[in-house]
């Protein structure tokens, strides 16, 4: 069932490269019998770019192994516009980490009635925050919409008649690390997708960065050249949605600081629908503690000394 097709055809009839072989790779695999992918026997190098640090160093990576195999002309990157949930200037600094590379950039955005339609309208409109056991917020407002560039780019590698026979090759690149949580950890780092892929494109995973550290993460972008989003130096540790239901309380209550007007609006919807941002935290106690007013529970001292003696006691097994 798998197939391939074109997407960065169009580039490469341009320049004169070579299609990747007809051979077809059996159903549910990856093009590639190995654990890493080979680039060439992709028609497509898709980049996902949040502009976050993660985002910057697979790119590097990427394009390190694209022009190594001769197919830099095939990468694209895109990035999903999440509106105002995103820091400011997060689409402009995507687009800007693409061309440093020369990329083709593509953005895109979920919409309704012709306008963006933000993740803090979905919650408003279902009554419910996104939460790890229900990531609509990934699936509809990041994965949803760069399915529709994938089916674009397909067409467009299609319509050159380059690829014939076989469904276009889209290898889909992330910028993952196992180290972000448990559930990432037990993901492959190069795997066929199967929801992705239909008899027009045969779409493959893979996750460049998977084993690395946050410290070799940020080796590499000192060496890329490429410019971090300054929400890291103002503070945050990762650079998802401004106020992610998947962050930690650090990260909320730094980005509530920073970003008083949407902590605000995130409280004012949490209020009209009745339900919490998160099980363990609602968005008023965010802001409480953003703003130094939360109420602190101060242990009593002899619970305080116990606490340390227990402390102490576990150092030294
Ligand atoms: S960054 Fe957080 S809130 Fe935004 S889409 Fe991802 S999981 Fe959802």
């Amino acid at each position: 069932m798998p197939s391939h097709a074109d997407c960065q055809q169009e580039l490469a009839l341009d320049l004169g490269v070579r299609a990747p072989a007809a051979v077809a790779a059996p159903p549910g695999h990856t093009v590639t019998d190995a654990a890493t992918p080979d680039l060439a026997a992709y028609d497509c190098l898709l980049v996902s770019s949040s502009a976050g640090k993660d985002s910057q160093a697979s790119l590097n990576v990427t394009v390190a192994a694209a022009r190594a195999a001769n197919v830099l002309d095939r990468v694209v990157v895109v990035h999903a516009d999440l509106g105002d949930a995103e820091w400011e200037g997060v689409p402009d600094l995507a687009a800007e980490h693409a061309a440093h590379y020369g990329l083709r950039f593509e953005l895109t955005r979920r919409e309704r009635d012709g306008q963006h339609y933000t993740i803090l309208d979905h919650a408003e409109a279902r009554g419910k925050w996104p939460s790890s056991q229900q990531r609509w917020c990934t699936s509809d407002f990041k994965r949803g919409p760069i399915r529709t560039v994938i089916t674009r780019l397909v067409s467009e590698l299609r319509a050159t008649g380059r690829v014939q026979g076989r469904p276009v090759r889209v290898l889909n690149i992330m910028g993952l690390r196992a180290e972000e949580s448990a559930a990432r950890a037990r993901r492959s780092p190069y795997a066929f997708n199967a929801a992705a892929s239909n008899g027009r494109r045969h779409v493959d995973d893979w996750y460049p960065i998977f084993e690395w550290s946050t410290a070799a993460v940020w080796q590499r972008i000192r060496t890329a050249g490429t410019r971090p989003h300054p929400a890291y130096s103002q503070g945050m540790s990762r650079l998802s949605c401004r106020l992610c239901v998947l962050a930690s309380r650090a990260d909320l209550v730094c980005a509530a600081r920073l970003n008083p007007e949407l902590a605000d609006r995130y409280a004012d919807v949490e209020d009209r629908i009745g339900h919490r941002f998160r099980n363990d935290l609602s968005m008023a106690d965010i802001i409480a503690e953003a703003r130094g007013t939360a109420e602190r529970t101060w242990l009593p001292l002899p619970e305080l000394s116990s606490a340390s003696g227990r402390r102490h006691d576990a150092g030294q097994r």
